[in-house]
């Protein structure tokens, strides 16, 4: 495993890798139509040597993957600020993000990793590797503008007005104050619905 964690990665979430290769028999048919299949192909495409070959061949078609996400704490040590340096090319601040993975979120990794080595070892895998946390993947952007009714702790109050600019609604993921390992977008969704109903329960005062 790859821990301690190589490099400091973003997001509400880390991951973590199980893949397990049942190979076939050396020198069975299944092994030889294999090689002959994507040789071709895998020569071409990745520059293999031989050895390379003869063990992507192995693997190709014949090993899965098992994702662990996890779900951070909310630690108040990662943030998303201005970076002082970086602009992008309108010269606006670009975002710098400082995160690093907690205590919490490495044991959960940690016990992800070992429950995904054991459902290997059960389904008889001959070869198993795992890695994490998986730096190369996808995170959420959120919570760039938090809801709260703390004007020094938060950007939109409870209904996703603006503390600052009584006119403005924010209304999208910036305004979660955690995020979660899964997938965000039903939650948008929940909190865009909500937002409607409650300005549309204020029109009356709404920029009050
Ligand atoms: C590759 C990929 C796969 C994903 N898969 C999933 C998934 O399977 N399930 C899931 O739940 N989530 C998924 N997500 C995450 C999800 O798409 C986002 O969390 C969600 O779309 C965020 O919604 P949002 O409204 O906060 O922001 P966005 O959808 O990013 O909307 C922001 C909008 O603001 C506009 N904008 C930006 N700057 C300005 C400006 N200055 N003026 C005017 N407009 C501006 C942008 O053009 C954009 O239309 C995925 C994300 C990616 C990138």
């Amino acid at each position: 495993m790859g821990w301690p964690p190589r490099a400091a990665s973003c997001g509400g979430g880390a991951g973590g890798v199980v893949g397990a290769q049942p190979w076939p028999a050396a020198g069975s048919r299944e092994l030889e139509d294999a090689f002959y299949a994507h040789q071709v192909l895998a020569l071409r495409a990745q520059r293999l040597t031989a050895a390379q070959f003869v063990a992507f061949a192995r693997r190709f078609g014949r090993s899965m993957t098992i994702g662990i996400c996890c779900e951070d704490l909310p630690e108040e040590s990662n943030t998303i600020t201005l970076d002082p340096k970086l602009t992008d090319s309108n010269g606006i601040a670009a975002p710098k993000i400082t995160y690093r993975i907690s205590e919490n979120s490495e044991r959960m990794l940690r016990h992800g990793l070992a429950r995904g080595t054991e459902a290997m070892q059960a389904a008889g895998a001959r070869d198993i590797y795992s890695e994490g946390p998986v730096r190369q993947t996808g995170w959420h952007l959120l919570g760039t503008a938090r809801m709260g009714e703390d004007p020094e702790r938060s950007v939109v109050n409870g209904w996703g007005r603006s503390h600052d600019v009584k006119n403005l609604f924010i209304i999208d993921g910036s305004v979660f104050v955690t995020s979660a390992g899964v997938n965000p977008t039903p939650t948008i969704q929940a909190v865009a619905l909500y937002i409607a109903d409650a300005m549309k329960q204020r029109l009356a005062n709404l920029f009050d």
